[in-house]
């Protein structure tokens, strides 16, 4: 969906055109013409014609002789310079009449033609072929029409048709698509709000992580609504037009007001809406598109039938100024999909490929956790790849399987040859988590563990996945998380008393967790609910920035340490409880390199069982 349209430029194609012909015009066309109109004779014909006075202009150069006849005043003839001194006297005695232009002699009408008629012919004919063809290939297969004026926007302006998105096509986001149904709804019948005195906002605003049908939703408004549709980049303004930012807007905003009603799409306009720095070092070029996508913005009186969306992933980030009354007064959020959204997103997507009918798409959607809808509509096209290599007629669960692990992992890595040791180390280190997480109560089930190394980098990796939805977590489950965790490193060191740097992953993820509790979650006794920490950065992996004194950091990196710590000796000594049984299942998986959760959760039962009446005796 995601259309990469090269910028075309047919102003500059057509200077160079115009260059290159003139030159080829003026090199060939028109000596090439009088050539034509040359005759060449001998210089017996050109002797007698004198002697006969047939001969009305002419002309001596050092090598040639032109002239021409009076019985056609339009033809010249050419003939060879010989030593013949008293030809002069000759030709003055026969009424010639001598000239310097006699090869150059053309009709006037002839010059005007070839010189002004026939490029302005070439060139309305080039025109006219090169518009011919952007049309031809802007509407041939696509759901858009593209005018590229000359020299004007390059906003595109999609114009609604049978390939047309609607709202059917975007899985989930139900909120997000009432919200938008009231734009839709005026824009059918703006009448209706006109008459009660309502006034549609100008500017709604979609905010989410990359990936999750921003651009999809816009499009599907203007489909719905059956009206044009001008998309144009934020990035694009400031970074193709150097210098033109600005009238760009101009430009855009002009052409949607002709073509009202209709919807102006920007995305990524952080880019040009960020906000304004007091200093004078401030991007200037940004500034001033900034400027005029605001005055654009009140310039035009309500209901116009002009609405712009606008998505961004930044929305913290915007200058104040975009986002009050006026402007882009309706935020509509649009998330990453929950497990229902997932589903539906998996199932839209599967449509388009040949899937077996027997996929379970909930579980599919349940090992997907926090994948967007740009990541589902990936795997399913990864598992329509798989198919194809293995010679398959169509997808099954399996490779939906494989593809949700290669979008999150990486492909497999089929020559990584590790030794038998390393092997075993990452064999033991995955267990671990599985096992450290399997004796816990706050955790979710183990889905699957494997121990093929990645394109990513991964050795192997532990996949838990939840049974529903998940919207909240328990302090509890965080512990056991953070416990699961360091439960790879823990199995190291109990069964070969030495650590690797396999776990750097695992720590990295652990600390972020124990920062959150600390400084986010108000969840230790010492800092109660005081908020340490604020996310600058909502949708693009939430970094955060600290508001709090160098004493109390120091207070939090200490809390951090503890409770890292605390979590990974209760790792260690449930594995060392459980000696055996890691043994066991870690042998297990070094044979088989991938097993599924029920093949573990077995193992781990009859051990269990074999265990308990042993205690009770
Ligand atoms: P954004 O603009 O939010 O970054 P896009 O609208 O460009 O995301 O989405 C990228 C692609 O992801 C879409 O072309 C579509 O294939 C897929 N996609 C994202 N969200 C959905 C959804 N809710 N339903 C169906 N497909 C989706
Ligand atoms: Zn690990």
């Amino acid at each position: 969906m995601n259309k990469v349209e090269e910028p075309k430029k047919p102003l500059a194609y057509l200077f160079i055109t115009m260059i290159v012909l003139l030159l080829v015009m003026n090199l060939f066309a028109v000596p090439f013409a009088q050539q034509s109109k040359i005759k060449e004779v001998d210089y017996g014909t050109f002797m007698k014609m004198t002697q006969d006075k047939e001969i009305a202009t002419v002309e001596i150069d050092e090598n040639e002789i032109y002239f021409t006849s009076t019985s056609d005043k339009d033809q010249v003839y050419r003939t060879g310079v010989m030593n013949d001194p008293d030809l002069v006297d000759r030709l003055y005695d026969s009424g010639a009449e001598f000239s310097s232009d006699v090869k150059n002699s053309m009709s006037p009408l002839m010059v005007f033609f070839l010189y002004w008629i026939l490029p302005i012919l070439i060139f309305a004919l080039i025109g006219y072929f090169m518009r011919k063809s952007l049309m031809d290939k802007a509407g041939g297969g696509s759901d858009a029409m593209t005018f590229t004026g000359m020299g004007k926007s390059g906003a595109k302006v999609y114009v609604q048709s049978t390939g047309g998105i609607r709202f059917s096509d975007v899985a989930g986001e139900d909120e997000a698509k009432e919200n938008l149904a009231e734009i839709v709804s005026y824009l059918h019948d703006p009448s209706k709000y006109k008459a009660i005195g309502a006034k549609m906002p100008k500017g709604v605003l979609l905010v989410g992580p990359p990936g999750t049908g921003k651009t999809m939703l816009a499009k599907a408004v203007a489909g719905e609504a059956n009206v044009p549709f001008f998309s144009m980049s934020g990035s694009e303004f400031v970074e193709m037009f150097v210098g033109m930012g600005a009238s760009k807007v101009r430009d855009l905003f002009r052409q949607a007001k002709e073509k009202a009603p209709c919807i102006v799409f920007i995305d990524e306009i952080d880019a040009i809406g960020k906000k304004r720095e007091g200093n004078f070092s401030g991007n200037d070029e940004r500034e001033q598109t900034l400027n005029q996508l605001l005055t654009e913005m009140d310039g035009f009186e309500d209901n116009t039938g002009v609405i712009i969306l606008a998505a961004t992933n930044r929305p913290e980030s915007l200058d104040p100024a975009l986002t009050r009354p006026g402007r882009f007064d309706r935020r509509v959020p649009v998330e990453l999909p929950d497990l229902k959204g997932r589903e539906d997103i998996l199932k839209v997507h599967a449509k388009n490929i040949r899937i077996s009918d027997d996929v379970d798409f909930n579980k599919i959607a349940r090992m997907a956790s926090g994948a967007s809808g740009a990541e589902l509509a990936n795997i399913v096209n990864e598992a329509a790849l798989r198919a194809v290599r293995d010679n398959r007629k169509c997808a099954t669960e399996a490779d939906m399987e494989e593809s949700i692990e290669t979008v999150i992992a990486g492909y497999q890595k089929k020559n990584a040859i590790l030794s038998t040791k390393e092997k075993l180390t990452v064999s033991y280190h995955e267990t671990g988590h599985a096992l450290v997480a399997a004796l816990q109560s706050h955790t979710a089930p183990v889905q699957k563990i494997t121990i093929i190394p990645r394109t990513s980098g991964a050795l192997g990796y532990t996949m838990q996945v939840d049974e529903g939805n998940h919207y909240l977590m328990t302090k509890e489950e965080m512990l056991d998380q953070i416990a699961t965790l360091t439960g790879g490193r823990a199995a190291e060191e109990v069964e070969f008393g030495t650590i690797s740097t396999g776990a750097s992953n695992d720590i990295e993820k652990a600390t972020k967790m124990a920062r959150a509790m600390v400084t986010q979650y108000g969840m230790t006794d010492d800092f109660d609910m005081v908020a340490m920490e604020t996310v600058t950065n909502q949708y693009l992996g939430g970094d955060t920035s600290l508001s709090c004194s160098p004493e109390t950091q120091k207070a939090i990196d200490a809390k951090i340490v503890a409770i890292v710590k605390q979590q990974h000796q209760k790792a260690k000594k449930l594995l060392e409880e459980n000696h055996a049984l890691l043994g066991k299942l870690a042998q297990y998986l070094y044979e088989k390199e991938t097993i599924t959760g029920d093949e573990f959760m077995n193992i781990l039962n009859e051990e269990m069982a074999k265990k308990i009446p042993e205690k009770s005796e």
